[in-house]
């Protein structure tokens, strides 16, 4: 499709103006050569014309003659008197060979031949007077009618044909009566002919009509009415024309067919001429389109051809680095320069293609996901590296696979019916959960050309066995949350219900200790003192209980009031100081000296302050000190509770702001207590927006802390107890 074809149009077109000016060429010389026929024709005509006014000519000297002669007194004396000294005088032979006449009649009114003589013009000789025409004087034929008549024309006389011109006999006067005719005759022989071709330097051949003759004489015979002027033209040759016209005799019949014969130089010249033109212009146009199409090959032809094989080896060895060099500052050129700057444009586009499919690999290459591209069949055209991993195979072991028998990775879009997303052309999307336990969420994504038309789909497969576990213990968690709230709730109610008789156990149980119903024995004593102090033990449990249910209920709202600081921490230290006197433990307090006011639950201040004295007297020993601090930090409020006591095992202190948690036999043993205290502790301070830790170690002491925040401003997020390790 290069070389061949271009330079066969362009042969074709050299052809095709070729062939148009040659049939331009030859119209113009068909129109020519018509043009010269017709000059031909024009000139013959005129020719064949000056013959026939040759003769013209001759047969009008020969009626001037006659009329010369018969209007003339001599004559017109000598027809009446038969004077023979006029015959004598005027009409010798050389008389008539003076004015080429051949014949003189002179005939009489009667028409009776009054003298008759006929001379050899040539020689001079008489000779005798042809009898056919004394027979056709005699048949008055020849004779004139009035004055004015004239009789001219040919005769066919037996041995030539004659010019005859009759004439009446008149006085020199052209007066009549008439007298007679006069008949001048002149051969038309071979002599006069030869005359004729020397005036009109042509080639005459002349026939009588009443003989035979040529075919063609013959055959014009017939066409010379029809013709112009009674002139026949006829190409007898190539070489050769001939004009043909007749003369009638003085009856008005054909007497002689003359034919004129004349070299067709003018047509033949002409012809010549332009056959040369034509040859030349032939050759010319043939050195044109030689020419033109040898100066398109090389100027143009070839350097596109030079294009088109530079193009298809680009193309075929799809090599961009190659460049083309064309010379001449022209569109070729140009089109070249453009070629290289496309191919320049490729190359970088290319390169970017590359760099961005590299990138593209890399991105899906750190991806956990599996993802893999399949083409419309599903068959593998790539997987990325954690899918070849999960395949455990290389990426050419599973190109061209079908992603149905792709090794394991198979399982994960058995039920996911890919082949929809060819006729939906919307993503697909499920779960499904592999042999090995887990579970994936995998996605089938169209990837469409930029008209829509999908040509493959992307699947990937995130595995979400952890999340799918943690929905389910959040799940879990939430019902068991539920049913912890439902629990609390009851033991809200439920707590309100015990105290109300619990109370009476008390209030009974002491004015019985009181003896204020009677006197009781020691032992019935020690038995109610145990009723009351096991009653006031139990509704100690029940409070906490109920306060500890109402926190986790949501239910446990704050008083918030500004309360002296000093003060309440003194009531502390005055409700607890007896409990404290009986092991000899003294209640120091410490505190900051900027810290006077602060706003928060007063009477859960309290319960918070006497909880944690409580415990460090508890669990101290005997003459020691429990020590109260309180300090400013920043806008918060840190207050400790610190004693030397038995301390708190390091694996209990994850256990210590549980609900009953009582962490060792022997401590609950010695103190009673409710276990729920701490707790009660943690989820206050947490309430009022602190929070709460401790420092322990055993036989060393305990020291607890809480802040919360001065202005009652829940700005700290103290929401979890820190435990913290000595
Ligand atoms: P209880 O009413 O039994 O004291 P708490 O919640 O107040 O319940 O305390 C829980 C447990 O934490 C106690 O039984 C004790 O074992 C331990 N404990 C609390 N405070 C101290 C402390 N100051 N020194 C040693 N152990 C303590």
């Amino acid at each position: 499709m290069s070389r061949i074809d271009i330079s066969k149009k362009v042969l074709i077109i050299t052809l095709f103006i070729f062939a148009v000016l040659t049939a331009a060429f030859t119209l113009t010389h068909s129109m020519q050569v018509s043009n010269i026929l017709e000059l031909e024709q024009n000139d013959t005509l005129k020719n064949v014309e000056r013959v026939q006014n040759a003769v013209s000519t001759e047969q009008r000297y020969l009626d001037y003659m006659v009329q010369d002669w018969a209007c003339w007194d001599d004559t017109y004396k000598f027809i009446e008197d038969k004077n023979y000294k006029f015959i004598d005088v005027d009409i010798q032979n050389q008389t008539l060979t003076g004015i080429k006449v051949n014949l003189m009649v002179f005939i009489n009114n009667a028409g009776t031949v009054v003298y008759a003589k006929s001379v050899d013009v040539d020689t001079g000789k008489e000779i005798p007077v042809p009898k056919e025409l004394l027979k056709m004087v005699e048949g008055g034929n020849l004779l004139t009618k009035s004055e004015n008549d004239t009789i001219k024309g040919f005769v066919l006389l037996d041995k030539d044909p004659m010019f005859i011109s009759c004439h009446p006999i008149l006085t020199t006067k052209y007066q009549g009566p008439s007298r007679g005719t006069l008949i001048f005759g002149r051969y038309f022989d071979k002599a006069l002919l030869q005359d004729f071709e020397n005036i009109t330097r042509s080639s005459l051949l002349m026939y009588r009509a009443d003989l035979d003759m040529p075919p063609d004489f013959q055959n014009k015979l017939e066409n010379f009415s029809e013709a112009t002027e009674n002139i026949v033209i006829e190409r007898r040759s190539k070489e050769n024309i001939s004009g043909y016209f007749e003369f009638k005799d003085i009856s008005g019949q054909p007497a002689l067919i003359v034919r004129v014969d004349f070299p067709r130089d003018l047509y033949l010249s002409g012809e010549k001429t332009l056959n040369q033109m034509y040859l030349f212009l032939l050759l010319t146009g043939l050195m044109i389109g030689a020419g033109v199409k040898f100066a398109l090959d090389r100027l143009f032809v070839s350097r596109l051809v030079e294009i088109d094989d530079f193009v298809t080896k680009v193309r075929s060895e799809k090599d961009i680095s190659k460049r083309l060099t064309l010379e001449d500052n022209d569109e070729l050129f140009r089109l070249a320069r453009e070629i290289n700057g496309m191919l320049n444009e490729i190359y970088l586009a290319e390169q970017e293609l590359k760099s961005q499919e590299r990138e593209k690999k890399v991105l899906l290459d750190s991806l956990n996901e599996l993802v893999v591209f399949v083409n419309p069949d599903l068959n593998i055209i790539w997987a990325n590296k954690a899918a070849l991993e999960y395949m455990k195979k290389g990426l050419q072991e599973v190109v061209g696979l079908c992603l149905k028998s792709a090794p394991v990775i198979s399982d994960l879009s058995e039920n996911m019916q890919l082949e929809q997303i060819f006729v939906t052309g919307s993503k697909k999307s499920g779960e499904s959960t592999s042999k090995d336990g887990r579970v994936w969420f995998v996605q089938g994504l169209p990837v469409t050309e930029e008209n829509g038309k999908i040509i493959g789909i992307l699947e990937t497969c995130r595995e979400i066995t952890e999340r799918k576990t943690a929905e389910k213990l959040l799940q879990e968690k939430q019902i068991a949350e539920v049913a912890n709230r439902t629990k609390s709730e009851f033991l809200a109610n439920m707590s309100h219900e015990l105290r109300t008789p619990l109370n009476s156990i008390i209030g009974f149980s002491e004015l019985l200790h009181e003896q204020a119903y009677g006197e009781l024995s020691e032992k019935q004593l020690r038995a109610v003192g145990n009723i009351s102090k096991s009653g006031n033990h139990l509704l100690h449990l029940i409070n906490d209980i109920l306060d500890l249910s109402k926190v986790e209920a949501g239910k446990l709202e704050l008083n918030y009031k500004d309360f002296d600081l000093a003060t309440r921490l003194k009531t502390i230290q005055n409700l607890l100081s007896p409990i404290a006197d009986r092991k000899n433990i003294r209640i120091e307090i410490d505190m900051d000296s900027k810290l006077n006011s602060i706003r928060a639950d007063e009477d859960r201040f309290i319960q918070i302050m006497y909880n944690l004295v409580d415990n460090a007297i508890k669990f101290s020993y005997e003459n020691s000190i429990v020590k109260i601090g309180a300090r400013k930090k920043e806008n918060m409020v840190e207050i400790t509770v610190k004693d030397t006591g038995i301390g708190i095992k390091a694996e209990d202190h994850i256990k210590i702001f549980k609900p009953s948690s009582q962490v060792d036999s022997f401590s609950s043993k010695r103190s009673k207590g409710t276990g729920l205290g701490l707790s009660l502790v943690k989820q206050i301070v947490n309430l009022h927006g602190g929070y709460v830790w401790f420092r322990s170690s055993p036989e060393e002491g305990s020291t607890f802390a809480f802040t919360i925040p001065i202005n009652g401003n829940k700005e700290s997020n103290g929401n979890i107890g820190l435990n913290q390790k000595t």
